[in-house]
Parts: structure tokens; C-alpha cells; sequence
């Protein structure tokens, strides 16, 4: 019984250094997760992901996704520009052209 009570102990730390480790990485859900299933073998595959923060390109400190203004020193933050979405999105037009018409 008390083992039991241990084990839960122990789990639970596995799961709360996970969440911690994430939050580093922006990914505080995957680490809870990981830490849960794996211990600190998941924190560290967390700790080895890209962080997935936004960085204020004025003072770089680390932004929540969505917002307008920087938190640290002010500045306003525009949405970064993605040069492969417009690429991404012909492959997928371009594939959708090729593809075969139904029912025959
Ligand atoms: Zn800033």
C-alpha cells in the first residue's frame, strides 16, 4: 500500500518536471505528457525539441503566441511571415489538379 502511495508520488514529480521542461520549450502539454509516460527520459526528449516561443526581434525576450505588443519593452509584434506557406499551398493545389476524377 504504501509503495503504491510512492509510486504516485514519484509519478506525479515525473509529470510536474515535465510540464516544467516544456514550459521552457513552449510545450508544456507534450512534456506533461512525456514526463508522465517516461520520466526523464521525456523531459529530456523535451528539453531537446525547438522552442516553439516567439522572441521579441527588439529586446528578445520570449513572447506568448498572439499577442500584439512585446511585454518587456513595449514594442509591437507583427505576425512572422512564412515564405513556405504560398508554396506549400500550389503543392497542394497542384496535387489536387492531378488527381484522378472520381468514379472512374
Ligand atoms: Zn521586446
Amino acid at each position: 500500500m504504501e509503495e503504491a502511495l510512492v509510486l504516485g508520488c514519484v509519478w506525479l514529480a515525473f509529470l510536474l518536471v515535465g510540464i516544467l521542461c516544456g514550459r521552457e520549450r513552449g510545450r508544456e502539454n507534450l512534456g506533461a505528457l512525456l514526463g508522465f509516460l517516461l520520466g526523464p527520459l521525456g523531459w529530456i526528449i523535451v528539453m531537446v525539441m525547438s522552442d516553439r516561443r516567439r522572441k521579441c526581434p527588439e529586446c528578445g525576450g520570449v513572447v506568448e503566441e498572439g499577442v500584439r505588443r512585446c511585454r518587456h519593452c513595449g514594442s509591437p509584434l507583427t505576425a512572422p511571415p512564412d515564405p513556405n506557406r504560398d508554396a506549400r499551398n500550389r503543392d497542394m493545389l497542384e496535387q489536387l489538379r492531378n488527381m484522378p476524377p472520381p468514379g472512374r
